[in-house]
């Protein structure tokens, strides 16, 4: 993780910029043929900026620090609506006809399901997902744990959102949500976990190997781990979001998270709290973090690593606070009393996870499906976007989850 220092002296880097060599990259960037191409590692140690967007890499870990990309887990949170209410947001149509549009590949992209639009999918700025999982299900086999619904439009499609995620389906206990199954209402039977909004795949095209790809990649992996991350309760206090507020279902800004990529900040205390002449005198925090990967509690909830693997955390019992994003940046600031919390709390208030870690869920699979404009098929343009994410996000989530969780995104038809 960056320190304050050399977060600074990386926006400088940042300021000077390398846009000329992004500009060459940009240019090939969305090319398949990338995955051809060894990834040279050294270069995602290095900082880099398309300027004057400032985006700052250091190895995995990759944020926008200016709103100017309206980058999705960067300025909004993602629409975590209650899994119950999953049907109803989205109603899908109640039976399959011979008219109903069935998935389709182009050549080349043996892997992303294209789905034409009938009327019954895009629309109002969102995607119905429930049609869209449908239709997907006519062609393909009933064994994905996620999927990936990306259109064709100019417009966004994600309400507002960059992306969001839907849950559909949860049988762990121990992690702050009820166990569910809403999959029969998008067309699975009892296999699907949730799906993803993934916008129009025009918002990703500018994210490019190999300085900013982390970005998308990253969109997803925070995606998934809706499934799992943020719903935990304590029996005082909290560390999670107002589940009634547009920001739900992420960690708080309070809570120190490791400037997990589920939100919260890395908290640094710089003045600790006091008690002068019987008056106390709060500590003073600084955020020195920016979202990254997982954190040791992500993992915990997620049954990558056991409960021993959780570092102690802490909460700050705020007097004062300046949020000056409710994800982790420099700039954030706290003043109060720190709680200090270990795993412990988190057992003691929400049961201990189950299924235990060494028995969860750690191979999955996922489909990429791309809903083309009505009367028209997908570009090249538009699949090379998605297959270049198709391709990449097995890698990715591998090492987000220290190389113990695979997910396949290769499609079995029917
Ligand atoms: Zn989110």
């Amino acid at each position: 993780m960056l320190n304050a220092k050399q977060l600074l002296g990386s926006w400088a880097l940042v300021t000077l910029g390398l846009a000329q060599s992004v500009a060459a990259e940009r240019a090939t960037a969305t090319s398949p043929d990338r995955e051809a191409v060894a990834r040279p590692t050294s270069s995602l140690a290095t900082t880099a900026t398309l300027s004057p967007r400032a985006v700052v890499l250091e190895d995995k870990k990759i944020t926008l620090v200016d709103d100017a990309l309206t980058p999705h887990w960067v300025v909004r949170a993602c629409s975590i609506a209650p899994a119950a209410a999953a049907p109803a947001l989205h109603k899908a149509v109640a039976t399959l006809t011979a008219a109903s549009p069935k998935p389709y590949t182009m050549p080349g992209y043996p892997n992303i399901a294209v789905i034409e639009e009938d009327g019954n999918i895009v629309g109002g700025g969102d995607i119905n997902l429930a049609n869209a999982a449908k239709y997907f299900y006519q062609g393909y086999k009933d064994d994905r744990d996620f999927l990936f619904v990306f259109a064709s439009t100019k417009n966004e499609v994600s309400k507002d959102y960059n992306a969001y995620y839907r849950s559909l389906r949860n049988t762990t206990t121990g992690i702050g949500l009820d166990t569910y199954d809403y999959s029969k209402s998008y067309g699975s039977n009892g296999k699907l976990l949730g799906v993803a909004n993934m916008n129009t795949v025009n918002k990703w095209k500018n994210f490019v190997y190999p300085l900013l790809d982390l970005w998308p990649l990253g969109v997803i992996t925070h995606e998934m781990g809706h499934q799992w991350i943020a719903y935990v309760k304590l029996k005082s206090g909290t560390i999670t979001t107002d589940p009634n507020s547009s920001l739900r279902s992420h960690w708080d800004p309070l809570a120190h998270t490791e400037a997990s990529i589920m939100y919260g900040n890395d908290w640094k205390e710089t003045t600790p709290p006091l008690t002068v002449f019987g008056k106390s005198i709060p500590g003073t925090y600084l955020s020195v973090g920016l979202p990254g990967g997982f954190s040791s509690l992500d993992k915990y909830l997620m049954g990558v690593h056991g409960p021993e693997k959780v570092k102690e955390f802490f909460r700050i019992n705020a007097t004062w606070k300046n949020i000056l994003k409710h994800f982790a940046i420099p700039g954030n600031m706290a003043t109060g009393s720190k709680v200090k919390l270990t795993v412990s709390d988190i057992v003691a208030a929400n049961g201990a996870r189950n299924p235990a870690w060494k028995k969860a869920q750690t191979s999955f699979k996922g489909a990429f499906i791309l809903i083309a404009e009505k009367g028209r098929k997908p570009t090249d343009d538009e699949l090379k976007i998605a297959e270049y994410m198709r391709k990449r996000i097995p890698e990715h989530f591998k090492k987000e989850t220290d190389n113990r969780f695979s997910i396949s995104t290769t499609l079995n038809k029917k």
